[in-house]
């Protein structure tokens, strides 16, 4: 009794919360001073056994009561100490210098929608998740085409998977809206793959125009009123290409906004830069969305070429990367 008396007292003078835990391991511990005293009481005399236990469980409560006041009294006490530690003085002069006009691809998106929506286009978002239909089917890409392969796209278990690209929103649009339609569609994109040119995510814009009477020479202006809008004065070139929606197809190039087509190491000393791909849009997707013998146009581009091209930065990866002196150069 006495050392528990002892420990009891010691407990009133507890500073810290490793002593605190110390001390109540030693009196309520399983090998702790109250088991022997308990254990011990089998070789007492009934009457005195009896006296004893209810001693022994009144300083068990005791004991108790004060620990658990003296805990919550030292974890105020810690908590205070780390906070005025960690304060901050936000009267502090900013260190910060420089000004940003944002991340480079926001900027960059930013400016491509004012551009089209100024000109009449709705802007949709459309959604991340999308099934194989939307996806591929409607769009005119068959089974077999690469584009479906497992290393390129990610697929959930229930055969919906994260969009290839924003071409979909095409889709949706078509079923839900009576032409004419005009829009842009913007957001992130994701395909397996991971290099200098290639990151798992990326974000696209994606303009679609269905009405009568739509032909070439209207997409032609479009997209030419674009780049030259966004780069200054630049000269556009259109060469065949094929994709699955389109028919025909075409990739557009501008001269080097760099070396002015006098060659240099982003036009790969060509003279011309690869920035869109767009045609007119196959009689096989008008199909599947119940718009047959419609016409209209479509074309892509992705938001961080041009932001590369447009803000002059080289290395893909860079835009993921969370540097703020490459915030601030910018
Ligand atoms: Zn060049």
């Amino acid at each position: 009794m006495q050392a528990l008396q002892a420990a009891l007292e010691k407990l009133e003078e507890v500073k810290d919360l490793h002593t605190l835990e110390e001390l109540r391991l030693l009196v309520l511990g399983k090998k702790g001073l109250l088991a022997h005293a308990f254990a011990g009481l089998k070789e007492l005399e009934q009457e005195e056994k009896t006296r004893y236990a209810q001693e022994l469980n009144r300083f068990k409560e005791s004991f108790s009561t004060l620990h658990a006041q003296k805990k919550q009294a030292l974890q105020a006490l810690e908590l205070q100490v780390r906070l005025e530690a960690e304060k901050i003085d936000v009267s502090l002069a900013n260190t910060h210098s420089g000004g940003s006009l944002g991340h480079p691809l926001n900027y960059t998106k930013e400016r491509i929608i004012t551009h089209f929506t100024q000109r009449g286009f709705k802007l949709h978002l459309g959604a991340l998740v999308e099934d194989d239909f939307h996806n591929f089917s409607a769009l005119n890409i068959p089974p077999h085409h690469p584009a479906r392969a497992m290393q390129d796209t990610f697929y959930f278990k229930d055969h919906k998977l994260l969009r290839t690209h924003t071409s979909p929103s095409q889709i949706h649009a078509m079923q839900t809206q009576t032409p004419p339609i005009k829009m842009i569609a913007v957001g992130h994109t994701f395909r397996r793959d991971y290099d200098t040119t290639h990151t798992p995510m990326f974000s696209q814009v994606e303009g679609l125009v269905v009405d009568t009477g739509v032909h070439f020479g209207h997409l032609k202006q479009v997209l030419e009123e674009f780049l030259n809008a966004f780069f200054g004065s630049v000269k556009v070139r259109w060469r065949s290409s094929f994709f699955p929606f389109t028919e025909p197809s075409a990739e557009v190039d501008m001269s080097c906004v760099f070396c002015q087509q006098k060659g240099c190491k982003v036009c790969k000393n060509t003279g011309w830069l690869e920035v869109l791909g767009a045609g007119l849009v196959h009689p096989e997707v008008f199909k599947n969305v119940g718009l047959e013998g419609m016409q209209g146009y479509a074309f892509g581009l992705g938001i961080e070429r041009l932001a590369m091209l447009s803000c002059e930065i080289n290395d893909l990866r860079s835009f993921f990367e969370t540097d703020l002196r490459m915030l601030e150069a910018f």
